[in-house]
């Protein structure tokens, strides 16, 4: 790929067992820029035969990789973490290309993907058991914590390089091996970060990675007796496919997956705080995040100046290439995606919304998606229910806080959610009330490697980062000793 300085990083190969290689096959699935529609490369087209040895590499390196010292994968995954942010500008140029958010983004997207795996090699250290008093002095109960196995991780476009740190750098330090499938849209990220793990030290076998359509190779992982864990980032439907493909080997199950987060502006907010954070947590990567303000409730005392405000910070935000340096928001994935942003726009423009920016001129591509704040939002409209997305903002007017927490928690996903007030009551109130796995008071941004991330409900199951993020790739073990 051009503009690149280390060339190796872009692989069209799959690496298996320690061996780069393509579909027994010789199909390929082409992987394009959504800011050209251009061809970047293809990758391999796998199927279930190369997926079921890439869970046999895994599996045959899981007994040498666990017996390593923790202080031993700490120091592989320090030099993972090393490697990640040396190469930082290739890895961001890379991810631009082919998931078209702003290069900038892109960097901030490394270093935060980068940061799970210095946290998780710093945490490898800290795999502690502990004891229990025995019932009976002849005896002494420990209890182990050991690693689970080998782990099929699957991972979605949004965040190619960090939805992958954020899973493999737990499941390394604890002596676990992997298979990963990332999108098929975004796979170069995924291969780049293999060829720093190789480079790093990692040994063969650990890190597996199969490119290509879904359905076969999600079978195969779900089916094969051999994959222990599936940890999984993505749709509910997709999410709620695999938990079912995993039980009949009863495999352990995380789900990261998808959101309808609230935003929730009290009259007593600070107006300008409420206004960035609402500019942060909804236009980041063009919306297309899991995390992302989707309904954004306003009280109407404080309804008309912020409405206002936001339009006008909106107003100012351009349109383009990821690489293009003042570009704010980038093209969606694809058109799936601009039509389905379409398709919620029109339905609520139908029922009665009304659009509070200026008309956009937008760059040539058919990929773009112009931002848009949205007032007059109701819970009729499909935007109230579904995630969009997308770059639309849409306002919904309220009265009173009961009101504003029955909207918020109206809804089957769980995953973030955000208020703005300055009340302290209110604060703890409202923060107790709303049923999502992760809370913003007065700020926008939940998302850190050092405090557990997930959701509740239809939002999945399980935590990644923190403490909680390496549990999910350990078993417990109570080891009784007798005859003292
Ligand atoms: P998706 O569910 O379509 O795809 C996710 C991954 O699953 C991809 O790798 C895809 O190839 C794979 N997949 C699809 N069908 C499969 C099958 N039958 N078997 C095995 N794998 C299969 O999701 P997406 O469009 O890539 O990502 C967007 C979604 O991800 C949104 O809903 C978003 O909210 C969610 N998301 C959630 C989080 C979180 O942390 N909760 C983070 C990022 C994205």
């Amino acid at each position: 790929m051009d503009g690149l300085k280390d060339e190796t990083l872009f692989r069209e190969a799959c690496l298996i067992g320690g061996r780069w290689i393509s579909a027994a096959s010789g199909k390929t699935v082409k992987v394009i820029d959504p800011a050209t529609q251009a061809v970047i490369g293809t990758v391999p087209d796998m199927a279930g035969s190369e997926t079921r040895a890439a869970i046999e590499a895994a599996n045959a390196a899981f007994a040498p990789w666990r017996k390593k010292t923790n202080a031993e994968r700490a120091t592989l995954l320090e030099a993972w973490h090393r490697l990640m942010l040396e190469n930082l500008d290739d890895l961001a140029l890379l991810l631009t290309a082919e998931q078209g958010k702003p290069l900038e983004e892109a960097k901030g997207e490394i270093r935060y993907g980068a940061s799970f795996v210095k946290w998780f090699a710093e945490e490898a250290r800290r795999i502690n058991g502990h004891t229990i008093p025995s019932p009976t002095p002849d005896r002494r109960i420990v209890v182990l914590k050991e690693p689970i196995g080998a782990c099929g991780i699957v991972t979605p476009w949004n965040f190619p390089n960090a939805m992958i740190t954020r899973k493999v750098a737990p499941a390394l330090a604890t002596g676990c091996t992997v298979v990963i499938k990332p999108s098929e849209f975004t796979p170069f990220s995924a291969l780049a970060l293999a060829v720093l793990a190789e480079r790093a030290g990692i040994p063969d076998g650990v890190i597996n990675i199969v490119t290509g359509m879904p359905a076969e190779i999600g079978a195969e992982i779900m089916a094969n007796e051999k994959v222990r864990k599936i940890s999984f980032t993505g749709s509910t439907r997709v999410g709620s496919l695999l938990m079912r493909g995993a039980a009949d080997s009863v495999k352990r199950v995380s789900l990261e997956l998808g959101g309808n987060a609230p935003f929730i502006v009290f009259d007593d907010a600070d107006l300008d705080l409420a206004v960035e954070g609402a500019i942060a947590s909804k236009f980041r990567n063009g919306g297309q995040t899991c995390v992302c303000a989707n309904r954004i409730l306003v009280q109407a005392g404080i309804h008309d100046a912020f409405a206002r405000k936001l339009a006008a910070r909106v107003n100012q935000m351009k349109v383009g290439a990821g690489t293009k340096p003042d570009a704010a928001i980038g093209p969606m994935i694809n058109m799936a995606a601009v039509e389905k942003i379409n398709r919620h726009l029109e339905d609520a423009l139908a029922k009665g919304a009304q659009i509070a920016t200026k008309p956009f001129v937008l760059p040539d591509g058919n990929q773009y998606v112009a931002p848009v704040v949205l007032t007059g939002a109701t819970t009729e409209m499909v935007l109230a229910s579904e995630e969009t997305f997308g770059p639309v903002a849409p306002l919904f007017r309220f009265e009173s806080e009961q009101q504003a927490v029955e909207i918020a928690n109206g809804t089957p996903f769980g995953l973030a959610a955000y208020f703005y007030t300055q009340n302290l009551a209110r604060a703890w109130r409202v923060g107790e009330a709303l049923e999502f796995g992760m809370v913003g008071l007065n700020t926008g941004a939940i998302s850190t490697e050092v405090a557990p991330f997930g959701g509740v409900k239809m939002s999945g199951v399980g935590r990644e980062g923190a403490q909680a993020g390496i549990e999910e790739y350990l078993e417990t073990k109570s080891f009784h000793i007798g005859g003292l």
